[in-house]
């Protein structure tokens, strides 16, 4: 091909691809069936083969295996990476040519802290990204969350950041607030930079209020993550005292102690502290589009979801709870492999947020004041995982079947959803 273009780092085949044909002004399916062969085995779908693409292309095999994710060699650890493409940093991007460059990024990253700038979980693949000049606690809180990883490893760090964002997600839709300090006031000083009132329409996006939240998803991460810290959660009384005046430090709250209800740090210590770390509901490398032409993408009716949450956001005096909550990215931490499955995905968010029944049957306190009644495990829980676990933890085996591929999991009631493109190919299943 005339004009030669290096793939950028982690893109996935369809972008370079795409940005390869826009380039020389060619058809995709043309070029598509110049680098692929069939798979065989009667299936008559085609797969992508590095040595014609490095021969179309004109780029060195040994550059495309490092840089294009399909054709990564060796292969990486497919669950530290998203399932879902996503726009990088945009000013890293602005150098590659022939349109946007999808990447395929690794959890554990929120921020471009070269150009500081939010690139946030996936969600709208065209929403613009916010610069974080004025908020170098979140560039900061990357540089944290990188430290965290290198010390617990990927699987651990994975399932602490996500708790960190499901605890300030529910307390962001908290009413009361009463003193100074408490982290609800940051995040909604930071979703007035990020957000500011009045543009709701065209600025509201659910990754930026994972942005507002981030400094302090990292810090409870920091808690929930480290086994240390875990053992103390999972121990007796004054060891669950010991973790919960910690946490509540990290989130500006002033004598903090566990409750019943509306309290998803007692959810978490009561079930989840003892538990080894819940694992992302798919990758990218098991999905059978791997490989093919097409890819996850967000739902067709994703700008109308975000127009919705965005008039709530307004609406709701501007707390930005429930966005988050509902947003894929937290699925794997609101519904547990050993969560009571719920008929609904609003009662899995209730259930996130308070102690079991039994507990709550035995604590014997007026439902009316459940929410203000201490919770805390009168023994240490027994486990097996924190018994033998030694940092860095790998990640566990799946027990169950691996959930669907959507928005978030169907349960029981509730038709599987499908989110593959129309205008290329069909769904590959
Ligand atoms: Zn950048």
């Amino acid at each position: 091909m005339p004009i030669t273009v290096r793939p950028a780092g982690d893109e996935i085949a369809v972008s370079y691809l795409t940005r390869l044909a826009a380039l020389h002004e060619i058809p995709f399916d043309v070029l598509w069936a110049q680098v692929s062969r069939p798979r065989g085995n009667g299936n008559n779908t085609r797969r992508l083969d590095g040595d014609l693409l490095a021969c179309v292309a004109d780029q060195p095999r040994a550059r495309l295996d490092r840089a294009v994710v399909e054709l990564r060699d060796p292969e990486p650890d497919w669950l530290a990476l998203r399932h879902e493409p996503q726009r990088g940093c945009r000013r890293c991007d602005a150098r590659h040519p022939g349109g946007p460059v999808l990447r395929l990024l690794p959890h554990h990253t929120y921020v471009c802290t070269r150009h500081r700038i939010w690139i946030g979980p996936p969600d709208q693949t065209d929403h613009p990204q916010p610069g974080l000049d004025e908020l170098p606690e979140v560039v900061a809180a990357q540089h944290r969350h990188l430290r965290l990883l290198r010390r617990l490893g990927p699987a651990a760090t994975y399932d602490a950041v996500l708790t960190g964002f499901l605890i300030c997600a529910h307390r962001w839709n908290f009413t009361e607030i009463a003193y100074d300090g408490d982290a609800w006031l940051d995040w909604t000083r930071r979703a007035e930079l990020l957000v500011p009132p009045g543009t709701e329409t065209d600025t509201f996006s659910t990754s930026r209020l994972f942005a507002a939240t981030y400094p302090e998803a990292v810090a409870v991460a920091e808690l929930v993550g480290p086994l240390r810290w875990r053992r103390l959660a999972a121990g007796g009384p004054d060891d669950q005292r010991a973790f919960a005046a910690e946490i509540g430090r990290r989130l500006g709250l002033r004598d903090y102690q566990p409750t019943l209800t509306q309290d998803p740090i007692a959810h978490w210590i009561e079930q989840d502290c003892h538990q080894p770390p819940s694992l992302p509901n798919n990758d990218y490398r098991s999905l059978r589009t791997f490989g093919g032409t097409t890819f996850v993408k967000p739902a067709r009716d994703s700008d109308n979801k975000r127009h919705l949450a965005a008039y709530w956001f307004a609406q709701k005096h501007r707390r930005g709870g429930d966005a988050m909550l509902h947003h894929r990215a937290l699925n794997p931490v609101v519904i547990r492999d050993w969560s009571h499955k719920k008929e609904l995905f609003t009662g899995a968010l209730v259930t996130s947020l308070e102690t079991s029944f039994e507990t709550r049957r035995k604590a014997d306190v007026d439902a009316l004041v459940e929410h203000s009644s201490c919770y805390l495990r009168p023994e240490p829980v027994p486990s097996s995982y924190l018994d033998t676990a030694k940092e860095p933890v790998g990640w566990s085996l799946r027990t169950g079947p691996r959930p669907p591929v959507g928005a978030r999991p169907a349960l029981p009631g509730e038709r599987p959803k499908h989110f593959f493109p129309r205008n290329r190919l069909r769904p590959s299943n």
